[in-house]
């Protein structure tokens, strides 16, 4: 196993597992609790990490590099005015649908 991808916010790590697993690669979530719903941990405490079969790294980093090329084409939730990377189907912050599929 291998990890690939980490972020503060678990809802966009976990859109990034989405997003892998609709390719076939099955992504494993790890340190989730860190963000949970305790919300007692400092922000010190390690982000949500995707972690990655070492057979399917290659792939999932190919994918990841045309995830954050199109994650240029952001959009603005209409709920929550968070914004959110152009191939995110729903917003990270508040799960609303995006106003235009980007796919
Ligand atoms: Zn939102």
């Amino acid at each position: 196993m291998e990890k690939i991808f980490t972020d503060q916010n678990l809802m966009l790590v976990a859109n990034v597992q989405n997003l892998l697993s609709a390719e076939g690669i099955v992504g494993e979530l790890r340190n989730t609790y860190a963000s949970g719903a305790s919300g007692s941990l400092a922000f010190t405490e390690v982000w949500p990490e995707l972690w990655i079969d070492g057979r399917q790294v290659i792939r999932a980093k190919e994918l990841l590099q045309q995830i954050s090329e199109k994650s240029e084409l952001a959009w603005h939730c209409s709920r929550c005015d968070e914004e959110s990377p152009g191939n995110f189907d729903y917003c990270w912050h508040c799960g609303d649908t995006a106003p235009k599929l980007a796919r």
